[in-house]
């Protein structure tokens, strides 16, 4: 599959890690648009948020808590941050797998 994030996921391309276990892995935007900037995606290809399934919630729910975990070790715990993730052309979705963007270390504008 021609996804450059399965290839980041399998070690086929290059990626700055943050964090990675058995089915997630973390690594910083190569865009940042914020202090901040990490991307927490699943290694199995799942497109967005639109098409998960029901079984994938326990990874989804792991999910959270490692987000929330990386947010906190990144030291953004107290000031804040922002989890974002895209579906579709109208968010601005680029990279069709599933990723949350963690944003903070500056003061984040409004959404949209
Ligand atoms: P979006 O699909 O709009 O939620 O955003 C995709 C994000 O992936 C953008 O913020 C890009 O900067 C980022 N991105 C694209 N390619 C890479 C890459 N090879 N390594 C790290 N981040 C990337
Ligand atoms: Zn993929």
């Amino acid at each position: 599959m021609d996804c450059i994030f399965c290839k980041i996921a399998q070690g086929e391309l290059p990626s700055t890690k943050v964090y990675e276990d058995e089915e997630l892995l973390a690594f910083k935007d190569i865009n940042p648009v914020a202090p901040v900037h990490i991307l927490v995606i699943p290694k199995k290809h799942i497109v967005s948020l639109a098409t998960i399934e029901a079984q994938d919630a326990d990874m989804l729910g792991r999910m959270m808590l490692t987000i929330r975990d990386i947010a906190t070790e990144q030291g953004l715990d107290e000031n804040g941050y922002r989890v974002l993730s895209n579906h579709g052309p109208d968010s601005g979705q680029i990279v069709d797998h599933l990723h949350y963007h963690i944003l903070g270390g500056r003061k984040l504008g409004p959404i949209g």
